[in-house]
Parts: structure tokens; C-alpha cells; sequence
């Protein structure tokens, strides 16, 4: 049985007040839910506020990215290190905007993927096919090949403790989401992945969860889904309402 996990990707957004309030909010609204992890991803400069409101309720606090190298000569980078030290359990690593605005290639996405289990927090590792890959039928190469060069020395152990997140390139921020056939296919493909590579036991525990355009009226189709175990969420985060709505899904 693999626990539900929703998170919430505040990516550039928000103000301090706003941030506060809305982590507030979500906790206050998500009081009775015990059979869902859920997640906070604001911004670095709110993250020790936001740790602050959440402190002793059952929502989470992650980041939306770090540098692989644990401290020196890195201006404007933060560190895994530096993110557990402020209440950080969950880091996203190559999330599509990273890859795709900030030029993160799958080597850069590794070594964030080992910095975050070194400083013994859970990587959300993100991934995602373009448009243009799946209009030309690539979607499976290019998924694959993101897990094999994103996963390199990554154990069964540390592979059973992540979390990733298919998140197609062409419905983030879009409101063009996948139907819940097309992402379920995607989830299966990566399961059968992590089977062949990891072995059944893993790949039965890994959580997957859909990233693209997730609202309050999607949520319920795409959890209904065998291989979807979770949503990370972008712009309907940003509401309270809509953010409690995904997470109280109905499937
Ligand atoms: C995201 O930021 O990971 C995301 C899926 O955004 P949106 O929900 O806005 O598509």
C-alpha cells in the first residue's frame, strides 16, 4: 500500500505574508487528513517562516531545488545541507523548469539527487517528456533515458525511499493536462522500469505521482489510477481551497 503524497510547488510566487498565510491555511484545512502525505514547496527566502507556521502539524516542508556541492564558492546557490538544516524533509530535483529554463542537464539532476539523500531528506525526482517527444512517439526513450542517467548510483534502498514525479513538459502550466489514460500509461511504463532495473519489491513501493496542470476537478480521475500515487501541483497550490481540495481527492 503506497501512502498518497500531494505537493505543492509555490515555484517564483508569493510574498512572506502570503506565504505564511497560505501555509497556515493549508495546515488549519488539512487537520483531519491522515491517510495523505502532503508537501509545502515555497520559495528559499520563506522557508524558515513557513517551517515556523507548519512546526508540529503533519504537512511537510520541501524546496524546490538545491546545488549538488555542500558548501563554498557558489554565489546564489543553497545547499541540501543548508535546506534539512532549516525543517526541509523533501528537496524537488529536476523539475522541468530547472531543466528547461536553468539548462540542468541529467548530470547536474544526479548529483542533486545524491546531495539531497546524503543530507538525508527525500528527493522528488522529476521527470517529463516535450511535446515535441511525444508527438514523434519518443516519450518512452526520453523517460527512460531520464531514469537511467538520473538514477546512476542510486540503490534499491535509496530508490524505495524516493519519490518521482512524471510531470509531462507540455502540461505544466498549460491547463492542458494529461488524460488519466495517458498519464496512467506513463506511470505503468515506469513502474515496469523500476521492475527490470530494481526489482518487484521496489518498484511496488515507489510512489509516482502526475504533475501538469492538476486542478481541483482532474484530481479524482488521475488518482483513480493504478500507477498514480500522488500530484505535484503548481498553480492550483497557490489557492487554499483548490490546494485542500487535491489533497482531500475523491477516487
Ligand atoms: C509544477 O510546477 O510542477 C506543475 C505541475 O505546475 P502546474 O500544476 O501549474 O501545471
Amino acid at each position: 500500500m503506497r501512502t498518497p503524497i500531494i505537493g505543492g510547488n509555490w515555484k517564483m510566487h508569493t510574498r512572506l505574508e502570503e506565504a505564511v498565510q497560505l501555509a497556515g491555511e493549508v495546515r488549519r484545512l488539512t487537520e483531519q487528513v491522515r491517510d495523505v502525505e502532503t508537501v509545502l514547496f515555497p520559495p528559499f527566502p520563506f522557508l524558515t517562516e513557513v517551517a515556523r507556521k507548519l512546526a508540529g502539524s503533519r504537512v511537510q516542508l520541501g524546496a524546490q531545488h538545491c546545488h549538488a556541492q555542500e558548501k563554498g564558492a557558489f554565489t546564489g546557490a543553497v545547499s541540501a545541507g543548508m535546506l534539512a538544516s532549516v525543517g526541509c524533509s523533501h528537496v524537488l530535483v529536476g523539475h522541468s523548469e530547472r531543466r528547461h529554463v536553468f539548462g540542468d542537464d541529467d548530470t547536474v539532476v544526479n548529483a542533486g539527487l545524491h546531495a539531497v539523500m546524503a543530507a538525508g531528506m527525500t528527493p522528488v525526482f522529476c521527470i517529463g517528456e516535450t511535446q515535441s517527444e511525444r508527438r514523434s512517439g519518443a516519450t518512452s526513450a526520453r523517460i527512460s533515458e531520464q531514469l537511467t542517467r538520473g538514477l546512476l548510483g542510486v540503490d534499491g534502498d535509496q530508490m524505495s525511499a524516493m519519490v518521482l514525479a512524471y510531470e509531462p513538459v507540455w502540461a505544466i502550466g498549460t491547463g492542458d493536462t494529461a488524460t488519466p489514460g495517458q498519464a496512467q500509461d506513463v506511470h505503468a511504463f515506469i513502474r515496469e522500469w523500476l521492475d527490470h532495473q530494481y526489482g518487484e519489491s521496489v518498484a511496488n513501493v515507489v510512489r509516482i505521482q502526475y504533475g501538469g496542470s492538476v486542478k481541483a476537478d482532474n484530481v479524482d480521475a488521475l488518482m483513480g489510477c493504478r500507477d498514480i500515487d500522488g500530484a505535484l501541483v503548481g498553480g492550483a497550490s497557490l489557492k487554499p481551497e483548490s490546494f485542500v481540495r487535491i489533497v482531500k481527492f475523491d477516487s
